[in-house]
Formats: structure tokens, C-alpha cells, sequence
């Protein structure tokens, strides 16, 4: 078994980081600390902040208070081309008039080795990112658009840096091909042990590939932990909503329950209920929320409609003026429109207002 990712020693630190614009602040006293040979994405919702964080770690930025260590070094006044990193862009920026080999081959090229080493080693690095040997001669022009991020990140490689940065690279493909790199990335990373670090707006990507995961909203880090622990136990509503549909009611508390008064109705509070709840939305995944014929107290609702979503089946139901959203495997539809509805306490989130 590898070492667990947080008891090797961090790569990357991040201390009381600010960015401002005018007076405007796009990235927010960040504290991070990255560990060597670690998968980490950084999640959020559009202009919160990613690729402003990303810059100042790559060195295209300065932050405008705080530091930024690199082992335990401080690399704020360290130029962009004295880090040991490399970044793969959305646009992935290939030299056109290059075949794929010298697109490789280009920072072998600049740093004097000779044309037999240059060949030996891009082609190990087309091979590490999972394209064959024979591509080495071929027009990049002629590369179809998943081949294309395989040689943007052959090209990273080839620079053999420590921390290879990512800016939403995938976001272009369609979802077939995302899907088939997203499992390659994870992959490649596991084989060459380096360092990734991986900005999205999908948190499927970032489920599917994250060692950690940092959910980045207006410029804060709103939490940071494994896929497991940011949609299983979300610090804020923000994130537990950012990681897919829910279901909000708004509840206050009475009597050691949760009242909500759209639905006219009490819930149990989740067993980790915060001390000292007055009010505030309970929150239950549509995956939590079950047709229940028996259930004792039930929510009552009325389908109203129906989504095929691949593998799974999701029903709008109205209850009490609001929509509920239920999702199943497909097994057990509801035999009327009229449904009752139920979920357990400790798949419900709480947080106070
Ligand atoms: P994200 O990558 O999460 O979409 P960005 O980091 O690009 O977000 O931007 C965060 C915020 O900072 C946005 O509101 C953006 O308009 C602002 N911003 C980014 N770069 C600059 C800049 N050079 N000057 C002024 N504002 C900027
Ligand atoms: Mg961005």
C-alpha cells in the first residue's frame, strides 16, 4: 500500500493568501498545503476564484499578501520559469505546424539534448499518456481532440516538472470523452507519482479523479477533503449544494424536532444536529428520499414527472407548494401519483440559518 496521501510531507503550501483587483478580492485568505504526489481539484462555481489561485501558484501572479512555499521554500518572487511545474491549459496551446513528436520534443529541444534522446524520451512520455509510438510523426493538426489533450499532457511531461497544473482541460471534449479522460488522468497520475493539480467546474470530474478536493467559493476555500467527505458531509449549504440536487425545507426548531411549515410537518433532527439550532434548511439528497408506503409520518406528494437519467430514474414531486426531487435505480416506481414519501434522519444535513 502507498503512504496515505496526508502523512507525506506537503509540496505546495499556501499561507494567508489574498489576490485583490482594486478593491476587489478574487482570491481570499487561502491556507492550503498540498501533499507530494497528491490528485487535488479544486471545485466552484464560475468567477469564484480557481484559476486566480492557480495563477499565483504557477507564478503568472503575484498574491497580494501572504506566501506561497514550495517545500517548505518561499517561491512568491520566484518567476513562472524558474518553478518546477507545467500548466495544460483549455486551450492547450500545441504548436500547429509541429507534428505531435516535436510538440513533445520541444522543451527536450530547448534544453540542448540530442535528437536520439529527444526521440527515446517523448516517445516515453507519448506512451505515459497513453498514445503509441507511432503518433511521433503525425501532423497535430491531424489529432482528433482527445488525442490532442493526450499530447498537451505528453508535452507537460516531457518538462518533467514536479506539480503539473490543469485549468479546466477537459471541458471542450464531449461527454464520452470526458468520461474515458477523466479515468485516464487518475490513471497517469497514479503511474508517474507526480503531483496534480486540477481545476474543474464538473464535480463529477472531481469525484471521479480528486484525492482531495478544495470547494472554492467567492475567492474563499469553503472546504477542503476527500470526495467522500465533501458530499457526505458538507461543512456548508453552499457545498452541500454545489455537489449536486437536493432538497432544502426550511425547518425551525420546536420541541427537539424540526418544524416545516411549508409541508405542515415535523422532522427528527439528523443525529449531528448543531447545538443550539433555532432555524435553517434541512437538506436530503434526492438519492435519500424514498417512496414509503408505511412510513409513519410521511411526506405527502404527487409525482408529476418523470426523468430516464442512464442509469438512474428521477420523479418530481409536488408536496405542500414546493418540489421535491426523488431519484432511484429504476426499481420500485411508485404504483399511483399520490406518494408518501420518507427519509432517514441520518441522511439529512442541518444547517442553521
Ligand atoms: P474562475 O476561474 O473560478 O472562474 P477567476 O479566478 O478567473 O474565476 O476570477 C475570479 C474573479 O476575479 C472574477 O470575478 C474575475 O472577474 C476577477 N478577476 C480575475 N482576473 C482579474 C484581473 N486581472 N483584473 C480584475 N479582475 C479579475
Ligand atoms: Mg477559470
Amino acid at each position: 500500500m502507498p503512504q496515505p496521501i496526508l502523512e507525506r510531507s506537503p509540496i505546495l503550501e499556501l499561507r494567508g493568501v489574498d489576490k485583490i483587483f482594486g478593491d476587489f478580492a478574487a482570491v481570499e485568505r487561502v491556507d492550503l498545503s498540498i501533499a507530494e504526489g497528491e490528485f487535488f481539484t479544486i471545485v466552484g462555481p464560475s468567477g469564484s476564484g480557481k484559476t486566480t489561485l492557480i495563477r499565483m501558484l504557477v507564478g503568472m501572479d503575484a498574491p497580494t499578501r501572504g506566501e506561497i512555499l514550495l517545500r517548505g521554500q518561499r517561491i512568491n518572487e520566484t518567476p513562472a520559469n524558474k518553478r518546477p511545474f507545467c500548466m495544460v491549459f483549455q486551450s492547450l496551446a500545441l504548436f500547429p505546424h509541429m507534428t505531435v513528436g516535436e510538440n513533445v520534443a520541444y522543451s527536450l529541444k530547448c534544453r540542448g539534448i540530442g535528437k536520439k534522446e529527444r526521440r527515446e524520451r517523448a516517445t516515453e512520455c507519448l506512451a505515459l499518456a497513453h498514445l503509441p509510438a507511432s503518433y511521433y510523426d503525425r501532423a497535430v493538426t491531424k489529432c482528433s481532440g482527445g488525442e490532442k489533450q493526450r499530447v498537451a499532457l505528453a508535452r507537460a511531461l516531457a518538462y518533467d516538472p514536479e506539480v503539473l497544473f490543469f485549468d479546466e482541460p477537459l471541458s471542450a471534449l464531449d461527454y464520452r470523452l470526458r468520461k474515458t479522460l477523466e479515468k485516464e488522468l487518475k490513471d497517469i497520475q497514479r503511474e508517474t507519482g507526480k503531483t496534480f493539480i486540477y481545476i474543474t467546474h464538473s464535480l463529477e470530474e472531481a469525484m471521479v479523479m480528486s484525492d482531495r478536493i478544495g470547494v472554492m467559493r467567492d475567492g474563499r476555500l469553503a472546504q477542503v477533503g476527500s470526495p467522500r467527505e465533501v458530499y457526505d458531509r458538507p461543512r456548508t449549504r453552499f457545498v452541500s449544494e454545489f455537489f449536486g440536487e437536493v432538497n432544502a425545507f426550511p425547518v425551525t426548531a420546536k420541541d427537539g424536532r424540526l418544524w416545516c411549515e411549508p409541508l405542515a410537518m415535523a422532522f427528527d433532527p439528523p443525529p449531528d444536529a448543531p447545538a443550539g439550532f433555532k432555524s435553517g434548511a434541512l437538506i436530503v439528497r434526492p438519492e435519500h428520499l424514498h417512496f414509503d408506503p408505511a412510513a409513519a409520518e410521511p411526506i405527502r406528494g404527487e409525482v408529476f414527472n418523470e426523468y430516464l437519467l442512464g442509469s438512474r430514474v428521477q420523479y418530481q414531486v409536488r408536496a405542500g407548494g414546493t418540489t421535491l426531487l426523488v431519484e432511484g435505480m429504476g426499481g420500485q416506481p411508485p404504483a399511483t401519483r399520490e406518494v408518501a414519501l420518507s427519509f432517514s434522519p441520518a441522511d439529512s444535513l442541518l444547517f442553521a440559518e
